[in-house]
């Protein structure tokens, strides 16, 4: 029983994931973009602080830094994204998005008509927990479910990691560095 589950949850992963890859190179080709370059503008719009470097996109697509690198020159004389060096390690540069990739990132949103309902976002976020944990995978969660997350107060937390400050909005993003509790 449990492996007829576990082959029905694998077909709806499969499913979905094709289907919504299919719809994002849709979606590339209607804007003039390849679709690395929609994968890379909509990982911008979700990564946190610590993970909008080439290496952790790199990390995150399964690319090579070299080709991931061409694709950010590319949206870099785009307009769509900037690269700002850090303060304390100059050999780090952090990759954001500008006004324009931004706007590309939302009419993706759009275009794909995804539900958004509430009772589905914890159940996928389960599902993809699981996966992780069963697979020892680490990387590219949340705070809310990663063991370093400190939350001293309500809607106060530090990363235990860094021991740095997070707003509540950057709690939502996900982290490379992230481990499930
Ligand atoms: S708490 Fe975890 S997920 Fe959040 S910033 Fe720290 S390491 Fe990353």
């Amino acid at each position: 029983m449990g492996d007829t589950n576990a082959n029905a949850v694998s077909q709806w992963v499969e499913r979905l994931s094709a289907l919504h890859r299919s719809l994002m190179r849709k979606f590339a080709t209607e804007e003039g973009l390849q679709f690395v370059h929609v994968e890379i503008l909509q990982y911008l719009s979700i990564c946190n602080r610590y993970s909008d470097t080439t290496q952790a996109i790199s990390d995150y697509l399964g690319q090579t830094k070299g080709s991931i690198s061409q694709s950010l020159g590319l949206l870099e004389e785009k307009g769509l994204i900037k690269r700002v060096q850090d303060k304390i390690d100059k050999r780090v540069f952090h990759l954001s998005l500008l006004s324009k990739g931004a706007s590309v990132t939302k009419r993706l949103l759009e275009s794909i008509h995804l539900d958004g309902s509430e009772k589905l976002e914890p159940q996928l976020k389960n599902l993809l927990t699981s996966i992780q944990k069963k697979n020892g995978l680490k990387g590219f969660g949340t705070c809310l479910s990663c063991r370093f997350n400190q939350s001293p107060g309500k809607n106060s937390f530090v990363c235990g990691l860094t021991k740095e400050k997070l707003s509540v909005d950057e709690v939502k993003k996900i982290c490379k560095e992230h481990e499930a509790s």
